[in-house]
């Protein structure tokens, strides 16, 4: 098995330039992420709060810290300080308690929106559809305390390569559409979140300007 530092190695050469890895470290332990940090891996994805607050302060301080998972509204305090790009913003309610903590404390925060284009229904996010009724309704332009940088989103689960890259060609074409409109800031909405372990290459292929990486990295989850 090749060392978590071969695999970052091999997996950067085969990224375009302007697309960035988010190293997904999920359930595996500090001694593995500072394996990672020491081959120049700064970006870090976390899904869960609480790991994330017990890691965070176990890294060197120039580390990224992405949250990519569902974000309960009540977690929210306890990473604010700690994120520097919040992925999985999947519901206005959600927004509206980032954008408070934000202001509270006193910072602006990096956010992604989040699409559901697969087919599970447990995976979360807003429709295309709405996320495009909202924007052209004006509903993002009040929050002060939050930068629009992009969108994100995860492809239903499938060896049918055909219906990854369909969902995720409509997210391409959904984030064209929202910067044609000029519907957020075109100076910071730039990103596209997609792209995992199974489907980084098709995401890339499509648009992609984050993957999000953990198995391809790391190997299997320790849960
Ligand atoms: C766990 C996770 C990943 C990484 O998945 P792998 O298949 O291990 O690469 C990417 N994105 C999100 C949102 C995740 O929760």
């Amino acid at each position: 098995m090749a060392s978590i530092s071969e695999n970052i190695i091999k997996i950067n050469s085969e990224l375009p330039s302007g697309v960035n890895l988010v190293a997904v470290s999920k359930y595996h332990p500090i001694e593995q992420l500072k394996e990672a940090y020491a081959t120049g891996q700064r970006l870090f994805g976390e899904s869960h709060a609480q790991e994330l607050v017990v890691k965070a302060p176990q890294m060197p301080n120039d580390v990224k810290w992405h949250f990519i998972g569902h974000l309960q509204r009540n977690k929210v305090r306890q990473i604010m300080p700690i994120v520097s790009l919040i992925h999985s913003v999947d519901s206005i309610r959600l927004l509206d308690t980032i954008d408070k903590e934000a202001k509270r404390i006193g910072r602006i925060i990096d956010i992604l929106l989040q699409l559901h284009v697969a087919q599970e229904e447990a995976k979360s996010g807003f429709t295309i559809e709405e996320l495009l009724s909202l924007a052209r309704n004006g509903e993002f332009c009040k929050y002060e305390n939050v930068r629009f940088c992009g969108l994100m989103a995860m492809a239903t689960f499938t060896d049918d390569q055909s219906i990854v890259t369909a969902e995720f060609a409509s997210v391409g074409a959904t984030f064209r559409t929202l910067r044609e409109e000029k519907l957020f800031p075109l100076e910071t909405f730039k990103e596209i979140s997609m792209g995992m372990s199974d489907d980084w290459p098709i995401a890339v292929a499509e648009g992609a300007t984050l993957v999000r990486i953990g198995t391809d990295i790391f190997g299997p989850r320790q849960y």
